[in-house]
């Protein structure tokens, strides 16, 4: 779907995903990681992506700020961002390597990593790393620019940041290495932070106080956040709207009630299922969900969740695709039996 077929975006969204798809051209054959992807965000919003590793959301996102490896094809569809001063700009069109979405990334756009050596350079200290980015996209003075990391990392907690701005990322915990790199992501004070896995490293006591950093900054900053993640749980915690993907497509999308207690796609409800959660009234065996997410090679005909879904119905789940169906509320499912199926009993 070309950009300009698509209505304006409303005033308060910053980024919609219209139909993206992304293919990855191997020596194999054609994997089709992405196949039709649509999500957007709004101006401040925290929207929690969820799927089992496979499904594609990790893909989207980096497609989003143009750092696919090269072997990725732009296969369709359409990624528009809103800037500051208010105009629209297709960032899927942007050359991968060019000076608009270099300008883009890390001023407009910040991202966090579940490995932050992803992102901090072992050659060069903390403050050095924070001070150039800041100087790089305002050319601010280098005395304003070492301020900006100092202050940044004590926005992000970090204990002596006037010490703590000149040392190196394996001189840190892993826990303070996260911090860093949520500073570093904050330098320019970004409208979208893209969070891809950013606790899943850390042990639960530090996964829970990065969650409620990232919660207080967000408040602070008032950035909208897309937070990938393949734990239900973690997406309770900090989104407002969830995405739920399974092999390159989103199965479901709704606010965090909506998905949590009317969930109206059986991915969603074997996800939910699958964990342990707060208040159940009775204690249940957790389940788990039949069989593996497909060979990307072979992608099932019909609904792909078909092969693992309990109310899969034979000749018409396994023959043709669900569609994208809006329900009250703005819940879209992608399921035949998405307004047939019972209400999950907790
Ligand atoms: Fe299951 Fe059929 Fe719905 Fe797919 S379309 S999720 S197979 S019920």
């Amino acid at each position: 779907m070309a950009g300009e077929t698509l209505p304006p975006m409303p005033p308060e969204r910053l980024i919609e995903l219209n139909d993206v798809a992304v293919h990855f051209s191997l020596r194999e054959g054609l994997v089709r990681a992405v196949n039709g992807v649509s999500y957007h965000v709004n101006k401040g919003e925290v929207l929690g992506v969820v799927g089992e590793s496979g499904s594609g959301k990790s893909v989207t996102v980096r497609s989003i700020m143009r750092l696919q490896p090269k072997t990725a094809l732009d296969a369709g569809g359409a990624i528009r961002f809103r800037l500051p001063d208010g105009s629209v700009t297709e960032l899927n069109r942007l050359p991968r390597d060019g000076r608009e979405i270099r300008s883009i990334r890390g001023r407009h756009i910040g991202m966090v990593f579940q490995e932050p050596m992803t992102a901090l350079s072992p050659v060069h200290s903390i403050g050095t790393q924070i001070a150039r980015t800041y100087q790089l996209h305002t050319g601010a003075s280098k005395e304003a620019a070492r301020n900006r990391a100092i202050d940044l990392l004590a926005r992000v907690q970090m204990p002596r940041p006037r010490e703590m701005v000149d040392v190196y990322p394996h001189q840190l915990s892993g826990g303070m290495r996260q911090r860093a790199m949520i500073a570093l992501a904050l330098t320019c004070e970004p409208s979208l932070l893209i969070a891809d896995e950013p606790t899943t490293a850390l042990d639960v006591t530090t996964e829970a106080q990065i969650l409620d950093l990232l919660r207080s900054l967000q408040a602070e900053f008032g950035m909208a956040i897309i937070f990938i993640t393949h734990n239900f749980g973690v997406v309770a915690d900090i989104a407002d709207r969830v995405a739920v993907m399974y092999l390159g497509r989103v199965a479901e999308t709704g606010t965090v009630d909506q998905i949590f207690y009317h969930p109206k796609h059986p991915y969603t409800r074997a996800l939910l299922q699958s964990i342990p959660r707060l208040g159940q009234k009775r204690v249940h065996r957790l389940k788990t969900i039949p069989g593996m997410v497909p060979d990307p090679f072979n992608i099932p005909a019909g609904c792909v969740f078909h092969p693992r879904c309990e109310h899969a119905v034979a000749g018409r789940c396994d023959v043709a695709e669900p569609a994208s169906r809006t329900f009250d509320g703005g819940q879209i499912a992608r399921c035949h039996l998405a307004d047939s199926l019972p209400e999950l009993v907790s």
